[in-house]
């Protein structure tokens, strides 16, 4: 072909080398644009598109951009306080409430952000994306952890200003007359965090909608994940009370899905992980009884030796599978090196007297034995008015202190550390309930015991469900999640890191070498675990970056269908994030087809 080429002065013959090495090497790669391409939007083109979402349309810096002039600059200072608080991160346009993820991701900010208002504006920046092959980033409440909302020299289009919440007494999803009863719900828009929907719905209204544990995640993230809290056992996934979603495909065109109308579209929100298939830009969720009574029951443990240690979490998996194992109760416990065994359970709809006799079976147990086991925390249990949960009362609760803040917007104290932390590693593997049986528990406790042994163990008892209700179960083998979840009596999470590590942010540099070394004993503490579960599904959101074999981690026997479902409604892939569906066709930043 080159002889060819050298020898051929004229231009039909060069049109035809560029032809025949397009046949035998096959057509350029698509590739999208980035600001240093000649083929990057214009400024005029910036500004129709400015113009077209009501002005809305914003350059982003980074959210320490000012620290590099001024380090005692008010808006550095700002900055540095504001990282403090998981509504100020989830106002910047730049805003990621995880710093990175070491030998991962590091934030990067999008070129432009639009603050969408409604559906049209969206529509607009998916249209413009999809027109000027601009990469685009999708953001609701900025909680990933994987980074996934956040791409360098993207759009992003940013849901957070359509927080509206409307209750329903009576919902049926659009086309779905005559096949559907009405039912109570609620709808939200996508820039929604849970601490909206708690306060509106259960503190006014005196409902229950399921969603996250953690109050300013957001709604359409979570959904899209599957979701959970302390009470999934018994009310199921966010992702199961889905009802209907308004939502933009990448052909631009705004859509109302539900169980009638693109039904498959709609299964695949349910769980099939977010940034993958459209811009929801509105969710309407089923809405319940709230329970009778919300309690729980908790302390601090700690064995004398390692035989001791042994000891206490097989007392503790025992009791768990003798009292625990049902739809009341959710929550976590911990198992750590230094032979401490940490117990924070929430219960639903057993009254204080149910949830102290409980307890009190597992605390008189321990309390038998002094010279083996003390509490390092005292045990507490009880139970009490459901409504107080989310009332923003009490000193669990932080206020955002920001003049003009919304008052229900609070998160829990035992979230703050997690406030722009900077992840050193992250594991996560559904457990099946089969490790319960009797036979079975012997090896789950020395699993648990040689984990522990690496770094601390996390088990998500409500991120299981078994155990759990028969609806709830039911209603998770309707969605797109991992069916792992239903036979997993829990999800063990094993994950360190430290405080933020924005760039730009003033901090003492990174100690790289003890990071890594932390990193490798979770992967070593993971690795106990898969001794008894050696192809272990594992939870899309809070999951390993770095999973080699994450479409069936992730997602099972579900994932050829979300594939299909992805290639029928965004066949070009403009939709794109690490380790999402249709990810495996595209280069690690989604800017090049493979
Ligand atoms: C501190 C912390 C606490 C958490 N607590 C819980 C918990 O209690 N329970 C639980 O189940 N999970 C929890 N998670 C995981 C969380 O549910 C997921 O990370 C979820 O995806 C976050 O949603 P978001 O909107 O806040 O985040 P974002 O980072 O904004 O979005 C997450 C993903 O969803 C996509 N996305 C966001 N909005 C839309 C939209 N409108 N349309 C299409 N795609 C969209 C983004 O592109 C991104 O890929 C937690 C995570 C963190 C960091």
């Amino acid at each position: 072909l080159l002889k060819v080429a050298a020898i051929a002065p004229c231009a039909p013959l060069i049109h035809g080398v560029q032809a025949a090495s397009s046949t035998i090497f096959g057509a350029a790669p698509f590739r999208r644009v980035r600001p240093s391409d000649p083929s990057w939007p214009d400024a005029g083109q910036w500004a129709h598109l400015k113009e077209s979402v009501g002005g809305q349309l914003l350059g982003v810096q980074p959210m320490f951009a000012t620290c590099g002039k001024s380090k005692d600059g008010a808006a550095c200072l700002d900055a540095l306080e504001g990282i403090r608080n998981p509504y100020w991160i989830g106002d910047q346009p730049a805003g990621t409430q995880v710093s990175g993820w070491l030998d991962a991701w590091t934030p990067a900010p999008s070129a432009y952000a639009i603050k969408a208002r409604n559906a049209a504006d969206v529509a607009a920046g998916v249209n413009f994306a999809r027109q000027h092959r601009v990469r685009l980033a999708i953001k609701g409440g900025a909680h990933s952890y994987q980074g996934t909302s956040d791409a360098a020299d993207s759009l992003l289009i940013w849901t957070r200003a359509m927080d509206e919440v409307v209750l329903h007494d009576a919902f049926i999803a659009k086309g779905c007359e005559g096949h559907a009863e009405p039912v109570p719900a609620v709808s939200a828009g996508a820039g929604a965090v849970w601490a909206d929907l708690y306060h509106i719905v259960s503190v006014e209204a005196g409902h229950y909608v399921q969603g996250g544990s953690c109050t300013s995640v957001g709604v359409a993230g979570l959904i899209q994940s599957g979701g959970f809290n302390w009470f999934s056992k018994r009310f199921g996934t966010a992702a199961s009370g889905l009802l209907e979603a308004e939502v933009v495909t990448a052909d631009g065109q705004v859509r109302i899905v539900n169980a009638c109308n693109d039904p498959d579209l709609f299964w695949a929100l349910k769980g099939g992980g977010g940034g993958t298939f459209c811009v929801i830009t509105r969710v309407t969720l089923r809405t319940h009884d709230l329970p009778s009574f919300i309690g729980g029951a908790g302390g601090k443990i700690k064995a004398r030796s390692d035989e001791d240690f042994r000891t206490l979490i097989a007392r503790f998996i025992d009791f768990y599978r003798a009292h625990l194992f049902n739809p009341h109760w959710g929550n976590n416990v911990n198992f750590s090196p230094d032979n401490t065994l940490e117990i924070s359970l929430i219960s639903q709809d057993l009254t204080n007297a149910q949830v102290v006799e409980v307890w009190s079976l597992f605390v008189d147990w321990v309390k038998s034995s002094p010279e083996r086991f003390t509490f390092a925390s005292p045990p507490g249990a009880g139970a009490g008015d459901p409504r107080t949960l989310w009332n923003a009362t009490g000193d669990n609760w932080i206020h955002d202190p920001r003049k003009g803040a919304i008052p229900y917007r609070v998160w829990n104290r035992s979230d703050q550390d997690e406030c722009g932390a900077f992840l050193h590693g992250y594991e996560s593997l559904w457990l099946p309930a089969s490790l319960l049986q009797r036979d079975q528990r012997p090896q789950l406790v020395n699993a648990l015991f040689a984990a522990s042994r690496h770094k601390q163990v996390h088990l998500h008892l409500c991120k299981g469900l078994a155990g759990g209700s028969d609806e709830a179960r039911e209603a998770a083998l309707q969605t797109a999640m991992n069916p792992a979840v239903v036979s997993a009596f829990t999800l063990a999470i094993i994950a360190d890191g430290e405080g933020p590590q924005y760039p730009g942010m003033p901090h003492p540099p990174l100690d790289l070498a003890a990071a890594r070394r932390d990193a490798r004993d979770i992967d070593l503490a993971a690795a106990e675990l898969r001794k008894i579960v050696p192809h272990p599904g594992s939870y899309v959101s809070e999951s390993n970056y770095f999973n080699r074999s994450w479409q069936r981690a992730f997602w099972g026997d579900h994932y050829p269908r979300l594939r299909a479902i992805k290639k029928r409604y965004d066949p070009d892939g403009l939709f794109f994030v690490h380790h999402g569906v249709g990810s495996e066709e595209w280069s690690a930043d989604g800017f090049e087809r493979l």
